[in-house]
């Protein structure tokens, strides 16, 4: 199950939001939660 980095819970697959940075694959709960990675990555990327 991938794993929201923002807010930490778990999504499924299919209605979750993508968004790829630096190579990988996130994904989102909703389109605030993306905006607030989009904004700052770094902070995020590594809670995968
Ligand atoms: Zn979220």
């Amino acid at each position: 199950m991938p794993v929201d980095p923002v807010c930490g819970i778990e999504l499924d697959e299919d209605l979750a939001l993508l968004h790829e940075y630096d190579g990988k694959k996130f994904h989102f709960c909703c389109n605030g939660c993306r905006r607030i990675f989009i904004k700052k990555p770094r902070k995020y990327k590594n809670k995968n």
